[in-house]
């Protein structure tokens, strides 16, 4: 009664309501006794947020959400799990942007990382050491404008910036910086990590190494980062980027390579570009080179020249390729900028006149993705089904690809969202941690990033099944990144020769098999 009566009240201001209801289910009744009861939410608000994500394709409903206050919430909701005789599943959620239910937990409990943003300062920059202790839910914008007041920024990113630490790290975070310093994973010095056997173990390469690697690009299977150590360096203010377009995708990936063989000399001097990405403009028309990457980029007059490029005589689009590149420079190297850039450019083959540069701040740059964003939000085209596809091709079977897939496949379907493809360097990713790539030292990333109506999302997954079946026919040694799989004989693909490793840490940090459910790629 007087648990029913607690939870009227509570309801009425909006907290968190424990009910006995939700206790007559099977999550341990010694819960409610733990401090961290009255942060735990069993209303169907709630477990509705928990109950859905980015991708809006799966839903999963929990039991209960955790809103943490501490660091010792969560680890006093893993141990009750771990130390129970029926013990159940627990996911950490950042920001909730995985597109196949990763950050669900089905009849278990899910944890709104974000609800420690509520206790203190949990971005700690050290200037002398250039790094900065963040906490595993804070997101990287955040992380970047607070490193920017001392001047510091971290050097790897994603995309976009609206995403939790702990998130892309259980990933591995990729962008256009991936060529030159590898991914997020690779720049991050020391974490804090609560396992599956609700311990909080500090670790980095050198302490507790198996865990540190096995987090990293872990997949939420090992331990929930509450902090992670990130590299910082010297921010630069501006960024020259630059945008050149291609009708040959043998050529626009050749000039990709050869910008991304320049490199950081031994005294950490970057000779070459700081960002290298690329991307497909696709049966061309004006609405789709405004896509939530590309607009605000290009003119009206550079979106008629684009659409010429395009038209062929007979009124039919090409495909037009993209190479997009930045670098970045402050008043030191304002003037020698340009010259730089036309040194670097020198025997690159774009379509002549077709360069596009645009002089932006180092924030503008990193924070792109969000003006697209706001735009699509605006208009009720962000929160929809994001049926996407990323992919790990290696370069030996990139212009395949290009030809089955970009020229084939993507013709056939109805094209709708952004389709990246860039190369980056295997040697720039630790082979000690979780995350998998290529086989082959230069490898392409490419992200089918498509976006659906509510009731349309399975023909893009027609389409991507049908990208899978291609591969596997010829003979492509992919890797999925951001890995979706339904059977275990798939995931022991995926994994490869690190497939043991994997098992093996499983079992040593989280025997009970709590952590990260909607990954599956253990059933509890
Ligand atoms: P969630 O979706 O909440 O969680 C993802 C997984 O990590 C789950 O298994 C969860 O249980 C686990 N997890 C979450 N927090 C923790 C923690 N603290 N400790 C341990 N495990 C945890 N990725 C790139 O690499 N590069 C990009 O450029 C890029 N751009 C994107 C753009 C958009 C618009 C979107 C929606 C996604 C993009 N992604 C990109 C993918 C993104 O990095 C992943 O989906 C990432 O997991 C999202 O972070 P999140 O905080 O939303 O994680």
């Amino acid at each position: 009664v007087i648990l029913v009566i607690v939870s009227r009240v509570m309801s009425i201001f909006g907290k968190p309501t424990p009910s006995t209801k939700a206790m007559t289910n099977s999550l341990p009744q010694n819960l409610l006794s733990l401090d961290l009861a009255n942060r735990l939410s069993f209303n169907s608000d709630s477990i509705n947020v928990a109950s859905t994500d980015f991708g809006k394709l799966v839903q999963s409903k929990p039991q209960a959400v955790l809103y943490p206050s501490s660091h010792q919430d969560i680890q006093n909701l893993v141990k009750s799990s771990y130390t129970s005789t029926t013990p159940f599943s627990i996911a950490a959620k950042g920001r909730g942007h995985s597109v196949r239910g990763q950050a669900m937990a089905q009849n278990g409990v899910v944890i709104e990382m974000r609800s420690l943003m509520n206790c203190g300062n949990r971005i700690n920059v050290s200037s002398t050491d250039l790094y900065a202790d963040v906490g595993g839910e804070q997101l990287w914008i955040d992380v970047l404008n607070a490193t920017l007041e001392s001047g510091l920024t971290p050097k790897s990113w994603t995309d976009y910036l609206y995403l939790t630490v702990g998130g892309t790290l259980s990933n591995a975070g990729i962008s256009g910086q991936s060529f030159l310093y590898g991914p997020q994973i690779n720049n991050v010095y020391e974490m804090d990590i609560i396992t599956g056997r609700g311990e909080t173990v500090t670790c980095s390469k050198h302490m507790n190494s198996e865990l540190f690697f096995g987090v990293m690009g872990g997949l939420g299977q090992f331990g929930i980062i509450t902090r992670a150590r990130i590299a910082l360096q010297p921010a630069p203010q501006k960024v020259k980027w630059v945008r050149m377009l291609y009708n040959d995708f043998s050529v626009f990936t050749r000039d990709q390579e050869h910008l991304i063989s320049k490199n950081i000399d031994d005294n950490g001097q970057n000779h070459g570009l700081d960002y290298v990405e690329g991307s497909l403009m696709m049966g061309i028309r004006l609405s789709s080179l405004n896509n939530w990457r590309s607009s605000s980029f290009y003119s009206k007059r550079d979106y008629r020249k684009i659409i010429s490029l395009a038209t062929t005589n007979d009124g039919k689009t090409n495909i037009i390729y993209c190479l997009e590149v930045a670098k970045y420079y402050d008043d030191l190297t304002a003037n020698t900028i340009d010259k730089e850039l036309e040194m670097l450019f020198s025997g690159l083959s774009y379509t002549p006149g077709f360069k596009f540069t645009k002089d932006v701040s180092y924030v503008d740059f990193l924070n792109r993705v969000r003006i697209g964003e706001l735009e699509l939000q605006k208009q009720g085209l962000w929160d929809v089904p994001h049926p996407w596809l990323n992919l790990f091709i290696p370069k030996s079977r990139i212009s395949e690809f290009d030809s089955g897939v970009f020229q084939g496949i993507l013709r056939k379907y109805r094209s709708s969202g952004p389709v990246l493809v860039y190369p980056t360097h295997r040697n720039k990713w630790d082979e000690r941690a979780s995350a998998v790539v290529p086989d082959e030292e230069i490898f392409y990333s490419v992200g089918l990033l498509q976006s659906s109506g509510m009731n349309d999302w399975e023909y893009f997954e027609e389409q991507n099944k049908e990208i899978i079946r291609f591969c596997e026919k010829v003979g492509i040694k992919f890797k999925q990144y951001l890995p979706h799989y339904e059977t275990k004989t798939e995931w022991e693909n995926h994994f490869g020769a690190k497939w043991d490793l994997f098992q093996q840490r499983k079992t040593m940090f989280d025997p009970k098999r709590i952590l990260s459910p909607g990954q599956r790629i253990f059933s509890s």
